[in-house]
């Protein structure tokens, strides 16, 4: 009988688990006993750490983004659609037009940020979290003469470190243009202290001081007025702004969503070791749909989706399945234009800093280029 594994979500996660479960499997693949299909509703596959480079004009969009057919093993059935309601209790995915069943379904729809999370934002800011605003930022960037820079950040949101990254790189920005005297530079966090993570919070106030660059904790916005370029946080204080770049706070997709399936920002409960979704044995949740307290990084999508990939195997075997994710991710951190250092860390232990470097700079360029091997599961 032929089995399905039906994949909701063309991101990272989803092009990795599909591509390594069809390169694992090869004669069931080959011989029609096993079906991957990937659901997702975008043609183009984009790679989003290049937003931050196209907001510095150090790259552009259409260097990070390929065909999503073109990244796919050919043995798997791609439907470009969207799905409307994952029906997890009749085993089954509807679309606009069709309903799919499946044997195991992995759920990989992604995080968002919403800019409209906060009265005036999606108006008066700016934010390199979308392809289109990171082109945008890029010419608000380029025409910035000099001015207040705030940068406002909400939880949770995608790859907790790249809002630092902007500020670092920021700084070496309009050093490199000759007006960095001129740009009062701003940086904000909405908890105690400037990072989630305690080690990079104490690492990341240290450079602040070294390089001038302003912060502000417990900073948490309320609203903002676009004509004058005020932003309101909740304590009652307002704060002027020239520039205003946001990283706003992420929900989970719409269909996880109107499926009934998340918790209230939309995020799926998920076994923090299995990666199954709770109360369900043949539904998988990889990357940033998760509610897992982990980073939402494609390093933690790729470490994921290696176990996703191992249980679902043992399981069509008849095998138990017994790989476990261990809450691993691995991030590159930009700390100017041109260095950077690297962290890593699991659900027991905190993040380490090394030195910055210009060869690590080096590695998070070629990993650029590297993750093409990746999302193919050649890497
Ligand atoms: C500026 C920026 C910098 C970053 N830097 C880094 C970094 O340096 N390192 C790092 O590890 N991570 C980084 N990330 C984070 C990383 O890009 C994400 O965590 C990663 O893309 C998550 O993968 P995912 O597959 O879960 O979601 P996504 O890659 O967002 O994919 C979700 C997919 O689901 C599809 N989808 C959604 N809803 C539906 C539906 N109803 N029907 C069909 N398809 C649907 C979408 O079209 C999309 O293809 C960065 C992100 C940003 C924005």
């Amino acid at each position: 009988m032929i089995k399905r594994v039906l994949i909701v979500g063309g991101g990272v996660a989803g092009t990795m688990v599909a591509n390594r479960l069809a390169k694992s499997m090869p004669k069931e693949v080959y011989d029609g006993k096993l079906e991957i299909m990937l659901l997702t509703d975008s043609v183009q596959h984009i790679y989003q750490p290049g937003f931050l480079f196209i907001a510095f004009n150090e790259g552009f969009l259409e260097q990070f983004q390929k065909d999503q057919r073109e990244l796919l093993h050919p043995k798997i059935n791609l439907i470009i659609d969207r799905a409307k309601i994952i029906d997890v209790k009749k085993g089954r995915v509807v679309t606009e037009k069709h309903s799919f069943n499946y044997d195991f379904l992995v759920i990989a729809t992604g995080s968002y940020p919403d800019m409209n999370s906060v009265p005036g934002l999606a108006e008066a800011g700016h934010t390199f979290y979308t392809p289109e605003g990171a082109v945008k930022l890029r010419d608000a960037m380029l025409n910035f003469k000099g001015g207040t820079l705030l940068l406002t950040i909400d939880v949770p949101h995608k790859c907790p470190v790249a809002p630092l990254e902007f500020i670092f790189m920021a700084d070496d920005f309009y050093r490199q243009l000759g007006i960095r005297e001129k740009v009062k530079l701003k940086y904000t966090y909405p908890i105690g202290r400037v990072h989630s993570m305690e080690a990079i919070a104490s690492w990341a106030v240290r450079e602040f001081e070294k390089r001038g660059i302003e912060y502000e904790v417990y900073f948490n916005l309320e609203k903002v007025d676009p004509a004058k370029k005020l932003a309101y946080t909740m304590d009652g204080s307002e704060h002027p702004f020239d520039l205003l770049v946001s990283v706003p706070a992420h929900r989970g997709a719409q269909v996880v969503k109107d499926s009934g399936l998340g918790d209230e920002d939309g995020f799926i409960p998920t076994d923090r070791y299995t990666l199954k979704m709770e109360g369900q044995d043949n539904v998988y949740v990889v990357g940033d749909a998760t509610n897992l307290p982990v980073s939402k990084a494609g390093s933690t999508a790729h470490y994921e989706a290696d176990v996703v990939v191992k249980n679902i195997i043992c399981e069509l075997k008849g095998i138990p399945p017994s790989h476990r994710y261990d809450g691993k991710a691995f991030c590159f951190v930009e700390t100017g234009l041109k260095e950077a250092t690297y962290i890593t860390f699991n659900y027991k232990q905190p993040p380490q800093l090394v030195p910055s470097s210009e060869m690590l700079h080096w590695f998070k360029i070629s990993y650029n280029e590297i993750y093409w091997l990746a999302a193919r599961g050649i890497l």
